[in-house]
């Protein structure tokens, strides 16, 4: 018998057709948005919360306290009443309306907060760990702060889980892996465990408007433009990314990788997120880079369905000056 726990990880590899086509290659994807939480965060967030249960810093009943962008509340949320916490959310007002709904619709207390700067005291990953601070002090069995970002409990999730896995689907036959950064922990743990398994070149897809495709190409923490991709662009080097070694650095605009989602929706009939977005177009230029014939593995975060109303917005594209997928306006008259 099974239960929820049970149920993440251990995702399958898809092969993405018409990115592999283009280039030569095998590009596959692992379909994170299958996990019980519907994102890749499940798997940190299972880690945070055993880990600070093992260090006896989290007691039955507890509080566990997170600023987030949606995705992980949603996975301490869920792993927190099938383990017998409650969560605490704290989350910028900027993210979509559906990831908030989902937290609250899985009983998490949601606090919205205006989007600022890591610098400024009032950022949600700040204030989060403030109110985790106070509320261990009144809470009866305790809070935590599980602070997904500096917690390398985060980053064990996938130098045991998905960094693994990803050696045996692939038999070991992987030449590259390229994601997005937004914690760093799959990037830092998938990367840490395939270079101690084998040759293996690691890229970053950095979405605009984060500043990781600098410092990985010159050492220079600096960014510029913006991206309605959500959950990823990161500004600074979190103890997630410490010693991760990236070779391959890109730096993706929205405009080149949104268009890739609507593609597979109506070419391969797969609906992704913004991230997995930025993350394809990564693959496909790693593996123009690295030439035909490589094994490229990439990660499909969460679903598109968790951002309907702004990547199947035509007004919010247009907003945005990106492209709007052509079906979403067009009405068939069909006579019966
Ligand atoms: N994609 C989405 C949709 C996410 O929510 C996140 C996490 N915020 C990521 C990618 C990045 O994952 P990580 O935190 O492991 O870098």
């Amino acid at each position: 018998m099974t239960n929820m726990i049970d149920l993440i990880g251990n995702t399958p590899l898809v092969r993405l057709k018409r990115a592999s086509e283009e280039t030569g290659c095998t590009i596959l994807g692992k379909a994170e948005f299958l996990n019980p939480g519907q994102s890749v965060k499940d798997r940190a967030a299972l880690f945070i919360i055993r880990d600070a249960v093992k260090r006896g810093t989290l007691e039955p009943g507890g509080v566990i306290v997170e600023g987030t962008a949606g995705n992980t509340g949603i996975g301490l949320a869920l792993v927190g009443n099938a383990l017998g916490f409650r969560t605490v959310i704290v989350i910028p007002e900027t993210q979509s309306q559906e990831k908030k709904d989902a937290i609250r619709q899985a009983g998490a207390e949601l606090i919205e907060v205006p989007a600022v700067p890591y610098k400024n005291p009032n950022n949600y990953v700040k204030l989060s760990g403030r109110l985790a601070a106070e509320l261990a002090k009144t809470e009866p069995h305790g809070a935590i702060w599980a602070n997904q970002f500096d917690n390398t409990a985060n980053r064990d999730a996938h130098i045991n889980g998905t960094g693994p896995e990803i050696w045996e689907q692939t038999q070991g036959k992987v030449d590259g892996f390229i994601c997005a950064a937004g914690s760093g922990g799959t990037l830092g743990g998938v990367s840490m465990a395939l270079k101690a398994r084998g040759d293996v070149k690691i890229g970053i897809a950095d979405p605009m408007g984060a500043a990781l495709y600098h410092w990985y190409k010159d050492g220079e923490l600096r960014s510029e433009g913006s991206s309605i991709t959500e959950g990823i662009g990161q500004g600074r080097i979190t103890a997630n990314l410490e010693g991760v070694e990236v070779d391959m650095p890109y730096q993706i605009t929205d405009a080149e990788a949104l268009p890739l989602v609507y593609d597979l929706i109506r070419e391969e009939g797969m609906v992704l997120g913004g991230s997995s977005a930025i993350n394809i177009a990564g693959a496909i230029r790693m593996a123009k880079d690295m030439g035909p014939g490589h094994t490229i593995v990439t990660v499909l975060c969460d679903y598109g369905y968790r951002y309907a109303s702004k990547m199947f917005n035509p007004d919010f594209l247009r907003s945005k000056d990106l492209p709007v997928p052509g079906w979403l306006e067009t009405t068939v008259d069909i006579k019966v």
